[in-house]
């Protein structure tokens, strides 16, 4: 089998309301670009990348010079073709090729009548369980609602997602307020969702590496009592995350500084984290993770599940992930229930008692629904992308690392954002 062609389709799907974080905000939607690998069998596989535009569009397009004559079982082969590592210091593609992997994985269980978890080792589990990822929201710029400012909205919104999804895990986005209000919303989670000992209700908090290592000690002590899974990327890099661990009691995570093999590599060499977020974009394709988990194994480090903002195709990759990896003992994370549509067929995937089945389908078992994907790639050319990097409501503030310009939890205004 032969690839003989490589499209990419830009889109933007509506959120339930933009997403406040340390280092902006997502607009109140996503933008990712869709990938079909077409073959001389006439199998096609679909990837799915974030981001997106012309420039986006081109960079798929750009491959073709490489993978066009190409067997999408030589993904080994695949790797070394357009991401070779000391050819990509020039051309960093680690995005592009997972696209391409989990397109060609798609096309290879397609073309076995497989599900691409058959491929990868096969089956541990039928199902991966999410974590409820809690975000401070700005109001709907349409509607109003949505909201996630005040400490009774954001403990109504989990109580509303854990009714609705099941969800027995809940992950607080913070970096966006002062540490001290955010301990307050974390606290507040935490009594009103964890006090009883038997739902096993557990907590994560990620501040996206916004705060001084000091900060992030002093944050930590307040929150030893919690039933925390961890606390993720409190302080930016190996070494504040290791001062960090060392002064305070649970494990830390991380989706930013171990996000490759060397950093694993220097992780493993001088322990600064104990559970390592894999994500199958970040991470160049599902087969890195798989492998990754494996080292994790070897050391006995954690892992989990890092969510980049998907729509179906590249949730269909963390569910083959989770599906085959034994050593993933916590939730998931997916930003994946903020969002209002899907374009797979049948529409969004469905949570049960916090949990979604992994598709059994041939390849990653999801199929684009043309008439979605024409109507949010309409809905991009009219938008376009958005600066995921800034405020709508802060236009002059740049996020410095360690952060100390933080939102004030009083401000009640709602974005002005088309749609
Ligand atoms: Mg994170």
């Amino acid at each position: 089998m032969k690839i003989t062609d490589i499209k990419a389709t830009t889109v933007t799907v509506p959120l339930e309301a933009p997403l406040r974080h340390a280092a902006g905000c997502h607009w109140g939607r996503f933008v990712r670009t869709i990938v079909e690998v077409e073959t001389d069998e006439g199998i096609t596989g679909l990837g799915e990348m974030g981001g997106g535009g012309e420039s986006a569009e081109s960079a798929f397009r750009a491959m073709k010079a490489y993978l066009v004559g190409h067997d999408p079982a030589r993904l080994e082969e695949m790797r070394f073709k357009i991401a070779n590592p000391t050819a990509s210091l020039y051309n960093n593609r680690t995005q592009i090729l997972a696209a391409l992997e989990f397109a060609c994985l798609d096309i290879l269980g397609k073309k076995w009548d497989v599900p691409v978890y058959d491929i990868l080792g096969g089956q541990l589990q039928s199902e991966v369980p999410f974590a409820s990822y809690l975000f401070f929201r700005y109001p709907n710029p349409k509607t109003g609602d949505g909201e996630v400012r005040t400490v009774d909205q954001l403990v109504e919104h989990a109580k509303d997602l854990k009714t609705r999804y099941g969800f027995t895990s809940h992950k607080l986005k913070g970096g966006v307020f002062h540490p001290e209000y955010e301990l307050k919303c974390y606290r507040a989670l935490a009594e009103e969702l964890g006090a009883d000992q038997r739902s096993g209700d557990s907590f994560r908090f990620d501040p996206n590496a916004s705060w001084s290592t000091e900060q992030a000690i002093w944050f930590g002590q307040q929150i030893e009592d919690i039933r925390n899974d961890y606390f993720e990327d409190p302080v930016f890099g190996l070494h504040a995350m290791r001062r960090t661990r060392e002064k305070v009691r649970m494990p830390l995570a991380t989706n930013t500084v171990v996000v490759n093999f060397e950093q694993l590599a220097a992780n493993v060499l001088n322990t600064a984290i104990d559970v390592i977020l894999l994500d199958t974009t970040f991470w160049g394709g599902i087969r890195p993770c798989v492998k990754a988990a494996g080292v994790c194994e070897t050391f006995q480090l954690g892992v989990a599940v890092h969510s980049s903002g998907e729509l179906g195709i590249q949730l269909a990759t963390m569910l083959h992930l989770g599906a085959v990896i034994p050593n993933l003992t916590f939730a998931a994370d997916a930003h994946y229930h903020h969002l209002t549509d899907d374009i797979i067929v049948g529409g969004k995937f469905e949570y049960k008692d916090g949990r979604i089945s992994v598709p059994t389908g041939p390849g990653l078992g999801v199929t684009l629904d043309r008439d979605k994907l024409a109507e949010y790639s309409d809905l991009y050319k009219r938008l376009g992308g958005y600066p995921y990097d800034k405020d709508p409501l802060r236009p002059d503030w740049t996020p410095v690392v360690p952060n100390t310009r933080w939102a004030d939890p009083n401000d009640a205004r709602r974005p002005d954002i088309s749609f």
